[in-house]
């Protein structure tokens, strides 16, 4: 197995706001591995937030032995093997599995999404996220969102009725409420809620503090639309953690260090009747085609990461009404690589 690796700043269409901050760009470490001349390609997208940087995924990734890795890879013993180099590092964790699981798929001739068992034709449409910004941004960001049947909108901010007034002055569609934990007060939250609700609103993510386990579960035991925990969740563990606070839970193969822990997590969730969503972080082709793979085991989909940015330099995933296509290509299915990206 031979690893190479690039710092690659992916743009955002517009500056990116929600509850706490905005950024422009996000950076990320690209990841191709190779072995017995199959290439897999990786993602590891480093939102500030979660404390990883470019630098801190390359001194993983030294720590790596790559000969480790022998087909068939065993996905479990991976998973402990990346852990015992070190806690954390979820990002570039999920790079390496990403990689593995393309090159897995080339090998056995099969695309991921056949290998996960997930049926295409179970695919949801997925949402278009509006972050929080100026009316007048608002209606154009919305206005260029034709193609998407739901579209999910960041709150948190003081005015959040406002910005759904705002959205329905020019849309009708089904909206998805992320509140990134900037509910404070949850009598308020739930009379929030119950108007969102009239508003065409069908779910709510993360609407108090992480850590506010007794005020998210209130919240959930009176909703009138499922609640899904988000910040609160990283990986498999946090799970039992949340069980019964939450109506469902968004997962995320940045959070959870890669596709086969983001599988264990929608298989866990659903043993525990709980509800779930595939989301994203900005992300390139790579990171949503294989968020895709696991998307039709899931009742919502939120990877929008290829409409928000503008400099993917992958070939975009096929969408069409609303809802990413997936392709019978063997692996995760990229297509278009820019030519050189490797080349140092
Ligand atoms: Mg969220």
């Amino acid at each position: 197995m031979q690893a190479a690796h690039i710092s690659f700043n992916l743009e955002l269409k517009h500056p990116f706001s929600i509850a706490g901050f905005t950024r422009t760009s996000t950076p990320l470490l690209l990841l191709k591995l190779t072995y017995e001349n199959m290439e897999g390609y990786g993602e590891a997208s480093m939102v500030p937030y979660l404390g990883e940087s470019y630098s801190t995924a390359e001194s993983f990734l030294k720590k790596v032995d790559w000969m480790h890795f022998k087909h068939p890879f065993n996905f479990a013993e991976v998973t402990s093997y990346l852990n015992s180099l070190d806690a954390g590092n979820s990002a570039v964790k999920a790079a390496i599995d990403i990689a593995l699981n393309d090159i897995n798929g080339k090998i056995l001739q099969k695309p991921c999404f056949e290998i996960y068992q997930a049926d295409p034709a179970k695919m949801p449409v997925t949402s278009y996220t509006i972050g929080i910004d100026k009316p007048e941004i608002i209606k154009e960001k919305v206005a260029g969102a034709k193609d998407f049947k739901v579209l999910k909108i960041k709150l948190g901010s003081a005015n959040d009725k406002e910005l759904i007034n705002t959205i329905r002055t020019v849309s009708n569609l089904p909206l998805y409420v992320d509140a990134n934990q900037g509910w404070t007060d949850r009598k308020m939250a739930i009379d929030l809620i119950y108007w969102l609700h009239d508003q065409g609103v069908v779910l709510i993510e993360q609407p108090m503090d992480k850590k506010d386990i007794d005020g998210n579960a209130w919240l959930t035991g009176r909703s009138p639309i499922p609640i899904l925990a988000d910040e609160a969740v990283q990986g498999l563990g946090d799970i039992d953690n949340i069980k019964g606070a939450y109506h469902g839970i968004n997962v995320k193969l940045m959070k959870s260090g890669g596709m086969y822990e983001a599988h264990q997590m929608i298989l866990k969730a659903r043993s525990y009747g709980m509800k779930v969503m595939i989301g994203c972080m900005s992300e390139t082709s790579v990171a949503t085609q294989a968020g895709l793979a696991l998307a039709p085991l899931c009742d919502w989909v939120d990877l929008d990461g290829p409409f928000l940015t503008k400099n993917n330099p992958f070939e975009q995933p096929a969408f069409a009404h609303g809802r990413y296509l997936l392709k019978d290509l063997p692996g995760l299915g990229l297509k278009g690589l820019l030519p050189n990206l490797f080349r140092p």
